[in-house]
């Protein structure tokens, strides 16, 4: 303990062969006025995170925007610290207080300093952990109180504040007591000043009891949010969870515990389209399955359809931008990964084949569907899984190569329904059935081809 008690902790009044006097506690009234405004600040940095955090699981922002908004609180918080700052620099190289607290000040003001000053150096946690959505945020909320309980129960040991001039080591008042003395408490022999200290530590049973309340309270949060999640938004109204499932698991889960009206069916629809719910790594394997249902009932709308599943008609054809006359080259179709909802929503495509020049056949295509997602990935694409067409040029120029593709998804799936398609037919009457959605795609590729 003997460290804590700082060289600056004697008080200059007590003096050897003298009754100690009875004293004004000696407060550092700038680092207090400093602490003061600090704290009034951190109380609106407070609301405004937790505040914004809220906003940010109910209209479901971007990632960037959390944390462009975090950067700019921190900026601001640490802008309107300078002077405390460079006031406690000062102190501190003048060897008058610590490096993280001070006991010049009433306890009350650094517990609030440090829970603010902790709060705000989590902003970035808990804004963007509002990205997962309620059950995030308050994972990160229990996290606060479990540190925060913590820190209370070391403070119960640690805390000092100024006050009477008292033992160093037991904290007994010694007011009207000549040194050297023994304690009248403790019996340690008390020599000169240095026995002493007018910052006696906080005896409080409030720092223990609230410290391990808080953390308990914390850790039932953090559980919560991560095992039970249904319990957290058992509170929140219908209108409001309806709002929050397209973007929030939990939310989700919750709202499936009871039927759902149409209407309410179509309005998580329209958010989750609204949303890319239907293409994000965030949502879960029962958002996906549901939304899935919805497609293949033919439940969207041809806008959120197209929404779905445009990226899907981005393929090119994989061949040499240059090739030599009498050199034969490969030509492939490629296209990236696309994430979807689940995989039996996934449309298959069917090639016509490669068209060189409008002059030849079409090459290398058939009528029946195939799995967009070996397009995707190398190895395959080498194998016979994918199309391909050895061309080799014959004269020098510039070449064009063009194929049409179309994708289809059918109330049974994609591939999966081998539906064949009739090349023949005019774009809207291809298939035997009618697809759920379906898009043509004519892809062009030019090669400049050396003598
Ligand atoms: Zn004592």
């Amino acid at each position: 303990m003997g460290i804590l008690v700082h060289m600056n902790d004697v008080h200059p009044e007590v003096v050897a062969g003298e009754p100690i006097p009875e004293i004004e506690p000696r407060v550092d009234r700038e680092l207090l006025e400093l602490m003061s405004i600090a704290n009034r600040r951190g109380r609106w940095f407070w609301v405004g995170t937790v505040g914004m955090a809220l906003f940010f699981v109910y209209f479901h922002f971007r990632m960037w925007i959390a944390f462009t908004s975090g950067i700019i609180l921190l900026t601001l918080w640490g802008y309107s610290m300078r002077r405390l700052r460079s006031c406690w620099r000062g102190k501190r190289m003048a060897g008058e207080i610590g490096n993280w607290l001070s006991w010049s000040v009433p306890i009350r003001i650094n517990i609030e300093y440090m829970f603010y000053t902790v709060s705000v150096l989590m902003i970035f946690f808990v804004l963007t952990s509002a990205q997962e959505g309620a059950s995030g945020l308050f994972r990160n909320l229990g996290l606060i109180l479990l540190f925060g309980g913590g820190a209370s129960v070391y403070l119960g040991r640690v805390a000092r504040q100024p006050g009477q001039i008292c033992c160093r080591w037991c904290e007994y008042p010694l007011v009207g007591l000549g040194l050297p003395n023994p304690c009248p408490e403790c019996g340690k022999e008390l020599l000169d000043g240095y026995s002493t200290t007018d910052r006696p530590r906080v005896r409080s049973r409030w720092f223990l009891w609230g410290g391990l309340v808080s953390a308990i309270f914390g850790l039932m949060v953090m559980y919560a949010s991560i095992y039970r999640p249904g319990f957290m938004y058992g509170p929140v109204p219908r209108g409001v969870l309806l709002r929050m499932a397209s973007t929030d698991r939990s939310a989700f889960d919750r709202l499936m515990l009871t039927p759902m009206t149409v209407d309410e069916e179509q309005r998580l629809i329209d958010a989750m389209v609204a949303n890319h719910t239907t293409d994000s790594y965030k949502s879960s394997f029962a958002q996906g399955q549901w939304i899935s249902q919805q497609i293949l009932g033919g439940r969207l709308s041809e806008a959120q359809l197209e929404s779905v599943f445009h990226k899907t008609t981005e393929i090119v054809i994989d061949a040499p931008s240059s090739a030599k006359v009498g050199a034969p080259i490969e030509l492939r179709l490629k296209a990236d990964y696309v994430r979807l909802p689940s995989f039996g929503v996934t449309p298959g495509y069917y090639f016509r084949g490669f068209v060189v020049d409008d002059e030849s056949a079409a090459q290398g295509g058939d009528s029946q569907p195939h799995f967009r997602l070996y397009l995707t990935q190398s190895e395959y694409r080498a194998k016979s899984d994918v199309p391909k067409h050895t061309w080799t040029p014959l004269t020098a120029g510039t070449h064009t190569i063009h194929a049409r593709v179309v994708l289809a998804l059918f109330p049974g799936g994609g591939k999966a329904t081998n539906v064949p398609i009739d090349w023949s037919k005019p774009a809207d009457s291809m298939f035997g059935m009618t697809p759920i959605w379906s898009h043509v795609v004519d892809l062009e590729k030019t090669i400049e081809v050396e003598p």
